[in-house]
């Protein structure tokens, strides 16, 4: 199954079609288990894993997240040194997904994005330093996938309904701004730190440790969030991977998304004051210039 990932900008690879199309362009296109090539599409995956896709799995497996992490899936970076991203892992020594069985996909009521949306993948593309970003479809043909050739026509906004996609985007839209602004913001903000990598990972991914994380006395005790909204996201996994979302532009990008509590801002200024007059120093000493670094919690 081949996937068209985020990207800023479209350049995309075989067996991608290079044409960018909108929610009204027709496909011709059905899938269904009478189909001669049923399941070769799970047989060579390349899924890469939207923090939404893994709240939907590790539940429907009742597993906690760690455990999913570790049982289901492989990390990747986005870039070197970037911030990690997570594919599904498919069969020992094999390249099939693990959820492939002979009658389809086990998981299919909380089966990936990417699986929703193929043959079409969404390419996601945003402006330097902006949040907002664009959202176009690329067509995906691959030799083995005979569905190319069914006689059925729809639009791919008629084909995401179907795929019940629509609410799988809204829930990934926050994480794919992090990763759109993170790899075209590049040496404006700088490389994150090994802190903050550690910290997109545990919040976009693994969501009941970044719940333990929360409810920790250090956390409550720096951050001043409104009670409703903390009870909300202390017990729903969606609202707690949205309040991540926000914590995680404060801090990658320095933005004031989550109130801090009375002091707490005087000891960062403090500290960040230290940190930019020990740089200056170092520089001083090296003759060299160094690069500014986001705010690490
Ligand atoms: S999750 Fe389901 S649809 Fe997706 S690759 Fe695996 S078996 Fe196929
Ligand atoms: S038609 Fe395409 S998507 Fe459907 S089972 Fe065959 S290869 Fe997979």
């Amino acid at each position: 199954m081949a996937e068209v990932t985020i990207k800023n900008s479209p350049n995309l690879e075989s067996p991608v079609i290079p044409n960018l199309l909108t929610g009204e362009t027709k496909i011709q296109f059905r899938c269904h288990k009478e189909i001669k090539c049923f399941n070769a599409c799970c047989s060579n995956i390349d899924i890469t894993l939207t923090p939404y896709d893994i709240i939907r799995l590790k539940n429907r497996l009742d597993l906690d997240s760690s455990t999913f992490l570790k049982d289901f899936t492989i990390p990747f970076e986005f870039e070197k040194d970037g911030i990690a991203g997570v594919k599904l892992m498919p069969v020992e020594s094999g390249t099939a997904c693990r959820f492939m069985v002979d009658e389809g996909c086990s998981v299919y009521e909380d089966r990936p994005t990417a699986c929703r949306y193929y043959p079409v993948g969404l390419v996601s593309m945003r402006k330097q330093d902006e949040y907002t970003d664009t959202s176009s479809y690329a067509r995906v043909e691959e030799d083995h996938c005979l569905g190319h050739q069914e006689e059925r026509q729809l639009t791919i906004n008629e084909y995401r309904q179907e795929q019940g996609v629509e609410e799988y985007d809204e829930y990934a839209r926050g994480w794919r701004q992090l990763i759109l602004k993170k790899k075209s913001s590049g040496a404006t903000i700088g490389k994150p730190t090994k802190t903050s990598r550690r910290l997109f990972f545990m919040t976009c991914y693994d969501i009941d440790r970044f719940r333990i994380f929360v409810a920790s006395e250090g956390f409550q005790n720096s951050f001043d969030v409104a009670e409703e909204r903390m009870a909300k996201a202390l017990t729903d996994d969606v609202e707690l991977m949205q309040f991540g979302f926000d914590l995680m532009k404060q801090v990658l990008f320095g933005e004031e998304s989550i109130g801090l509590k009375p002091g707490i801002l005087d000891e960062r200024i403090e500290k960040e004051r230290q940190k930019e007059e020990a740089r200056r120093q170092q520089v001083e000493s090296c003759g060299n210039s160094a690069d500014r670094e986001p705010v690490d919690l």
